[in-house]
């Protein structure tokens, strides 16, 4: 029997990651807050439900992919998530935040997948609330970007009960290569926390050696290609080099939610007393250039905002 999959969340990871999982051959049905999201899936074979309770109605299992832990909770819980709500389309329609959740109409035995970044507490506090209604909640955010969901690459880190890991396994593997089991309810969040540590770090000096390398006058296209083969190679000097070499901050990964990102990490590192210099001055950077109207671009902008800082560029970044 084909496996149903309501899939909530179709923006620029959760339209690709669910039209991969049309083409691994599952039951597909989609729900986005601004309809035209939903086309693409429409277009790869899925179907499309009016409402995020009408996509998990009858689901074996359902996927959410949103912006950020009120928007994941408005749509399982079903309490009002307006004024929080961030992305595209805050002020849309829908039918999201004023009525019972997604949780409240699941199937007997579906399991939820809620692959979007959110805080850790707030992911043991949804699986709590689905293990009350007989129903597991995974918490299984990704890391890859755009081209990772496109591609079906993404790494997947996985909170929750095994077993409901083991049963969804297939699922993840239609969308990502790197699936891995990393503990109880919140884990996946706190290792996805990990590495938004280490990625706003690393595009930080990335960004510091692109403009020292301009400024000595080197031509950083070869510079680039050599740092890529030693010690300095990275992933991220190895996806997005060439477009901030170019210029080309179009999203990507906006901003915006890297800033949500350092949010959950800086709160989590002061809940156990963790030191991360280093981390908060990235999450100061960041925050400034969300200040400065940049939310929207691609967080490899730091780069502009290195340019600022050395004079290199005018001040309105
Ligand atoms: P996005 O803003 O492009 O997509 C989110 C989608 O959710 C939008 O299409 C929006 O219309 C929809 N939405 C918002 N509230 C809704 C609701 N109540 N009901 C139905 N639809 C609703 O964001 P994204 O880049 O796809 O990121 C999604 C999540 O994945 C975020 O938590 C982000 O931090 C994480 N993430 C993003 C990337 C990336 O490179 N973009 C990489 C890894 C993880």
């Amino acid at each position: 029997m084909t496996t149903t999959i309501g899939f909530i969340g179709l923006g620029v990871m959760g339209g690709p990651m669910a039209a991969n999982l049309v083409r691994a051959g599952f039951d597909v049905v989609g729900y986005n807050r601004s309809p035209a999201k939903v086309e693409p899936l429409v277009d790869a074979g899925g179907r499309r439900a009016g409402s995020a309770v009408e996509a998990a109605a009858g689901a074996d299992v359902v996927i959410t992919m949103l912006p950020d832990s009120p928007d994941v909770e408005a749509v399982l819980l079903g309490q009002a998530s307006g004024e929080d709500a961030r992305g595209d389309d805050a002020a849309g329609g829908g039918d999201d935040g004023d009525s019972a959740g997604v949780l409240a109409h699941l199937s007997p035995g579906a399991t939820v997948i809620d692959m979007s970044t959110i805080r850790p507490d707030v992911a043991r506090r949804l699986a709590e609330a689905g293990a009350q209604r007989g129903n597991r909640v995974l918490d299984a955010p990704v890391s890859g970007g755009e081209r990772g969901a496109i591609d079906g690459v993404l790494s997947i880190m996985v909170g929750g009960d095994e077993h409901a890991f083991t049963s969804v396994k297939p699922i993840l593997h239609a969308m990502g290569t790197t699936v891995v089991h990393v503990g109880p309810a919140g884990s996946g969040q706190t290792v996805k926390a990990a590495n938004q540590l280490m990625v706003a770090g690393i595009l930080e000096v990335v960004s510091e050696a692109l403009v020292f390398l301009d400024a000595h006058g080197v031509d950083r296209e070869r510079a680039v290609e050599v740092l890529s083969g030693g010690l300095a190679g990275n992933a991220i000097l190895e996806r997005k080099g060439a477009a901030m070499l170019e210029g080309n901050f179009a999203p990507g990964f906006r901003v915006d939610l890297h800033h949500k990102d350092l949010g959950i990490v800086t709160a989590a590192a002061r809940e156990t007393g963790v030191a991360i210099p280093v981390g908060a001055l990235a999450a100061t950077l960041v925050a400034s250039l969300r200040a400065q109207g940049h939310g929207d671009l691609d967080h490899s902008a730091l780069l502009l905002q290195v340019e600022q800082l050395s004079g290199r560029r005018a001040n309105d970044v």
